[in-house]
């Protein structure tokens, strides 16, 4: 374990930005640094692995001071843009800027990063003059989603993330997973279907299952005045920690669309006439009898649906096998 491993474990606060606990430690922003008695300068906590005996301490005024200086360190390239953007209230350096009272940076920067922000996809805006470089983004395609589309491009003031040979993220390998946008401590990516549609602080987290496919991976429904503005992964729980696909993470409209289908319809000649669950259920049921009378068990088949929960799908085989009599049964993802 390293320090900041045994310090979290043992409820002892420390901040970092660079640092996340499905990551490797990584060791970018030094906001984690503490003292260790014997070395000659602070260490950054999120590497150092703890040893019996260590002494370490967390808050002293020199650790403060450090903390202080990497914060304005970062403010003297950041754009002064918190009351209106988009992670206000929910970004981590926003946070220790205020709680290290580091108003204005001490180091004022001739330069200013003037990047473009870049739209080049249907879900998430990178606007990379936020970004502090921390790293996050990249390692999270890396090590969590395995597709390595992004990485640090250019050298000192000019480092950046970039996809291979700056191209538009659909020309890329990218998957539009949102993954690295979830993982980003500042607001750099920002889910473009959230963007003014409420702050932070405004927002219901509401716990659900994705609807999409039987993973069942762990959401969190970010809601204001009754509406979903967003949809984050669930950390350390089972199965996603924390990830979802394209399709969990920004495919919630369709609940709110007009053409989703609300009653049981059943067709009659050329048309569909809308019916109560007991009567189309009754109607299957029927039918269903009806053609095993005629032609034997085997003339009916059932084909479960990949958004249905395992427990569903059992069930509709066991309903196939031990009351049809029939083995025709298959699943819509088996290919
Ligand atoms: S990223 Fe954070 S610090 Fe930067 S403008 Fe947005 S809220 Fe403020
Ligand atoms: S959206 Fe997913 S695949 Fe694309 S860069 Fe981010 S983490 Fe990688
Ligand atoms: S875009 Fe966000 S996560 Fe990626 S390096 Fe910049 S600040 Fe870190």
């Amino acid at each position: 374990m390293t320090i900041l491993d045994v310090a979290r474990k043992n409820g002892v606060r420390i901040p970092t930005l660079c640092h996340e606990s499905a990551l490797e430690p990584y060791g970018a922003c030094r906001i984690c640094v503490v003292e260790v008695e014997g070395a000659r300068a602070p260490v950054a906590s999120c590497c150092v692995p703890a040893a019996q005996g260590m002494a370490v301490r967390t808050e002293t005024p020199r650790i403060q001071r450090a903390r202080r200086a990497i914060i304005e360190l970062l403010l003297s390239d950041h754009p002064e843009d918190c009351l209106s953007c988009e992670k206000a209230g929910a970004c981590s350096l926003q946070e220790y800027a205020y709680e290290f009272g580091a108003r204005k940076s001490r180091y004022p920067s001739a330069e200013k990063h003037n990047y473009a922000a870049l739209d080049d996809n249907p879900f998430y805006v990178r606007d990379y003059n936020k970004c502090i470089l921390c790293g996050r983004c990249v390692r999270t395609c890396a090590e969590v989603q395995g597709d390595c589309v992004i990485d640090f491009a250019h050298r000192g003031y000019d480092t950046a993330v970039s996809t291979p040979i700056n191209r538009g993220l659909i020309e890329s390998q990218c998957v539009l997973c949102g993954n690295c946008v979830q993982s980003c401590p500042v607001g750099a990516l920002t889910e473009k279907k959230s963007i003014r549609m409420g702050r932070s602080w405004e927002m219901e987290k509401v716990r659900t299952t994705c609807p999409y496919c039987g993973v069942g991976c762990q959401q969190w429904l970010h809601v204001k005045d009754g509406k979903i503005v967003k949809v984050t992964g669930v950390k350390n729980a089972e199965p996603n920690r924390g990830r979802l696909c394209v399709k969990g993470r920004f495919g919630y409209d369709f609940i709110y669309s007009e053409e989703r289908l609300k009653t049981p319809l059943i067709r009659e000649g050329d048309a569909f006439r809308e019916a109560t669950w007991d009567e189309a259920l009754d109607l299957t049921a029927d039918k269903i009898k009806e053609i095993i009378k005629k032609h034997g068990p085997d003339a009916v088949a059932g084909v479960s649906c990949a958004r249905s929960i395992n427990e569903d799908s059992y069930n509709m085989q066991k309903l196939f096998r031990s009351v049809f009599k029939t083995n025709n049964i298959d699943h819509c993802a088996r290919v």
